[in-house]
């Protein structure tokens, strides 16, 4: 959804809110403990359930996020934002397929990935306009 997000599944509990702190971010979690460190209480937003659909809509309504005005503007790996790249830029980099059926591409100051509108694209639009169908108004997904 474009949003600016840092993920650490295997951090511990101490660096995690340190990094927070550092980094001026603010802690989703479902880790009750966690969230009674002094450091994370008034930092943190704990996500209730265990459906990732649920978690998504409580996240979005929170912080007010459109969840389609920057669909798939980071890299997936880095959480960059992601560049334009020329057709011409990408032609020995993309499989042949690509290349002759698509014509914008994106890539990742950071790591170098391409990115461009395929299938899995497509699929995960639709999941997104399925978990909020509220928000399918006048975006044009990229
Ligand atoms: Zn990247």
């Amino acid at each position: 959804m474009g949003c600016d997000v840092e993920y650490f599944p295997l951090i511990g509990d101490a660096e995690l809110v340190a990094r927070a702190a550092l980094t001026g971010r603010l802690i989703l979690t479902r880790d009750t403990l966690l969230i009674q460190r002094k450091a994370a209480r008034a930092n943190h937003f704990f996500v209730v359930g265990d459906r990732y659909k649920d978690q998504l809509r409580q996240v979005i309504g929170r912080f007010a996020i459109d969840p389609l005005a920057c669909f798939l503007t980071r890299c997936l790996k880095c959480n960059v934002l992601l560049v334009d790249i020329e057709k011409d830029q990408v032609r020995e980099r993309v499989p042949p397929y690509v290349l002759s059926t698509q014509d914008i591409f994106h890539s990742c100051p950071s790591c170098g990935r391409l990115y461009w509108r395929g299938t899995h694209r497509a699929k995960m639009a639709k999941e997104i306009k399925d978990i909020f169908p509220q928000q399918n108004g006048s975006h044009q997904l990229i």
